[in-house]
């Protein structure tokens, strides 16, 4: 590693790179942080619930409709049987006392079953009204959350752009001072930041800026001596270490 040797200005152009990484972590981080995108995610979650309430709502409302056709064609039948059984009374067909008697009690069960048919009715025409508002409430809800989300996709996608043009722009600079970094060194570098997440930091005022600690005057000494091609790393963070005027040395 000590093998590594670059011009003290190779060495400054580190400073650089390490500010355009900066700013593209942060970039990046903006980018995976930005609010419209966890917001999205919460009302896409809500979206697929409520596609799926619709679903449920609409196939209780196929069943509803089903039985309720059932139970109108029963009063349709009870219907029909008390007409028929009125004719044969007016028509005079009937005339034994017992099945006079019988034939009127007859008309007044199918009465009765009538009415409890009917209300049958009434009952499901009921469940559907509520069924259908629950629906519409929901389609309701669907559609404002479609707006919503439109309107967010639409922000989101500007930030996005934004970030993008920023990171563009970055990535472009940086290109700029890698092709005038050593391979060697940008290796090094390179290295460090990988598993650091900084590559590079000044020496300011005898303090690692990259760890923020101060060195001791043994580690100045050292450093005072070092030749200026040397490339040099903190004790502490290991990241490379670049003098400048503001060094304090
Ligand atoms: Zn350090």
């Amino acid at each position: 590693m000590g093998a590594v040797k670059a011009s003290p200005q190779s060495q400054l152009r580190l400073l650089e790179l390490a500010d355009l990484d900066a700013d593209l972590g942060r970039l990046d981080h903006r980018r995976r942080s930005l609010p419209e995108v966890a917001e999205l995610a919460r009302l896409g979650t809500r979206a697929s619930e409520l596609k799926d309430e619709i679903v449920v709502t609409e196939t209780e409302l196929g069943d509803l409709a089903r039985e309720q056709n059932r139970a109108e064609r029963d009063v349709e039948q009870v219907r029909t049987r008390i007409d028929r059984d009125r004719a044969r009374l007016d028509a005079g067909q009937v005339s034994a006392a017992r099945e006079l008697a019988n034939l009127q009690s007859e008309i007044e069960s199918l009465h009765r079953r009538q009415g409890d048919l009917e209300e049958v009715v009434l009952e499901l025409m009921e469940r559907r009204e509520g069924l259908l508002s629950r629906r519409d409430e929901l389609a309701a809800e669907q559609d404002g959350l479609a707006a919503e989300m439109g309107e967010l996709t639409a922000r989101r996608d500007a930030a996005f752009k934004e970030i993008d043009e920023q990171a563009g722009k970055a990535s472009e600079q940086r290109g700029g001072v890698t092709a005038d970094v050593p391979a060697d060194l940008l290796k090094l570098y390179e290295q460090i930041r990988d598993s650091r997440g900084v590559g590079a930091a000044m020496l300011r005022a005898g303090r690692c800026e990259g760890c923020h600690l101060n060195l001791n005057s043994a580690d100045l000494n050292e450093i005072r001596a070092a030749a200026p091609d040397e490339v040099l790393r903190c004790e502490e963070c290991r990241r490379i270490l670049i003098r400048t005027p503001e060094s304090g040395l």
